[in-house]
């Protein structure tokens, strides 16, 4: 936590800088090379960006949520591929060790992720388990002080670069529900580990997803996070942390589109005016602002409600349902008011279209997330 309001600023105008005389001037640098710039990953090391929800005891800035959550406004108003190379290792990759991690584990791991020299994925997703992740098929078979690992998981973000994955396997495969999955840290370079084929994705080059195979990966049972049964509650808790994040990031891209589409509405002339001027384009650049204001309002209150202990996953699922939706609203407005120049590539708002379209479906669909607001209002009601 940051301990008081003078050095949160700091930071935020730290990183606002570094977005604007770092990020975004390589924006095309990255879309065309589909790599972040040694030298940026570097910057973003020394600033301490890979430990901003690590614990100071770890030598991370154990940000609350509601600090987290400002944090990503500011670095989420440059090309979100920046992001998701730090905020898949400071959320879902790590995360789960934080939560349910053993002491051991803590002091093992959270200190080489803190300083970016490990980073962390997730591995949940299976060819046959999306939505319905808790029908994932992958195995941890227990074989003395080892657990054996086999099967394949689908779509990891940062998987090339990961260090460590947080990997949900069955280790009851009598159970095919939640009550069988377990969560374990496995090391990448553990023989038996494979990568498929980097994924061709429609955006954000530079964060790159491949298929992730066990064959026969012997993980040691010290490895285990949590107990044997419990892996899909830590990851449950990690990805209702994870939504507010994504709502935080949908907020900070969704704010830089709109400074875009204002920047050009007041350039650009037609029948002898800026088009500014023009009341339908006015309301295309209100509706904009009025729902970002929303996004930011409920991203800040969930964050808030975590912080304070209180149950957030109503909270969480509205804030990612409705910051992912209103930033897909906000990129079709701003190619509009762009105009034919907004169909180019040279402008750089279609590149943000195609790279914010993915927030509507990972870490849970729009679907999933009504489907758990809804779970939530009946079980309330005492239905179930
Ligand atoms: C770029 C990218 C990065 C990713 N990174 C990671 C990662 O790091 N780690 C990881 O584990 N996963 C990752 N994922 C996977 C992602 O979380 C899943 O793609 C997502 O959860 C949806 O699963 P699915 O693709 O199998 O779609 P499906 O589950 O097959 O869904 C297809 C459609 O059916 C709908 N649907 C499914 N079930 C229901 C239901 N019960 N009610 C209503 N509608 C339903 C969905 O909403 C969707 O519209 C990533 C995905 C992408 C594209």
């Amino acid at each position: 936590m940051i301990r008081d309001q003078e050095t949160l600023n700091g930071l935020l105008g730290t990183i606002a800088r570094f977005v604007r005389e770092r990020l975004i001037p390589n924006e095309d640098i990255v879309a065309e090379t589909d790599e972040i710039p040694a030298d940026i990953v570097a910057d973003m090391k020394s600033m301490g960006l890979f430990g901003l929800t690590i614990p100071e005891r770890f030598g991370g800035l154990e940000l609350t949520m509601e600090e987290e959550a400002l944090v990503v406004f500011e670095l989420c108003r440059a090309s979100p591929a920046f992001r998701s190379l730090i905020g898949t290792t400071v959320g879902i990759g790590s995360q789960g060790i934080l939560f349910d991690g053993t002491p051991e584990q803590q002091q093992k791991y959270l200190p080489r992720l803190a300083t970016g020299e490990l980073a962390a994925s997730f591995a949940l997703t299976e060819p046959e388990a999306g939505s319905d992740a808790a029908s994932l098929r992958t195995t941890a078979i227990r074989e003395g002080d080892h657990y054996v690992v086999n099967g394949t998981k689908r779509f990891i973000t940062n998987a090339p670069q990961a260090g460590i994955f947080t990997l949900m396997a069955r280790t009851d495969p009598a159970d095919k529900g939640a009550q069988g999955v377990s969560a374990f840290i496995v090391d990448a370079d553990s023989p038996g580990i494979g990568f498929g084929k980097r994924d061709r994705k429609m955006g954000q080059k530079g964060a790159h997803t491949c298929d992730v195979i066990f064959d026969n990966v012997r993980v040691p049972a010290g490895n285990l996070i949590g107990k044997e049964g419990q892996g899909f509650k830590t990851a449950m808790k990690v990805l209702e942390k994870g939504r507010i994040h994504i709502a935080a990031v949908c907020v900070g891209v969704a704010e830089r589109m709109l400074d875009m589409a204002l920047g050009y509405a007041m350039e650009r002339r037609q029948f002898g005016q800026p088009i500014a001027g023009f009341q339908l384009v006015q309301a295309m650049l209100a509706d904009s602002k009025a729902e970002i204001y929303a996004a930011r309002c409920m991203v800040l209150d969930a964050a808030r409600r975590r912080d304070d202990g209180l149950p957030v996953s109503t909270e969480a699922s509205c804030a990612k349902m409705f910051a992912s939706e209103m930033c897909g609203r906000v990129a079709d407005r701003a190619v509009q008011i762009f105009g034919g120049a907004g169909y180019m590539s040279e402008y750089g708002i279609e590149r943000f279209y195609r790279d914010v379209r993915l927030f509507r479906i990972y870490e849970g669909t729009t679907q999933i997330q009504q489907t758990v607001i809804a779970r939530n209002m009946v079980r309330a009601m005492g239905g179930r």
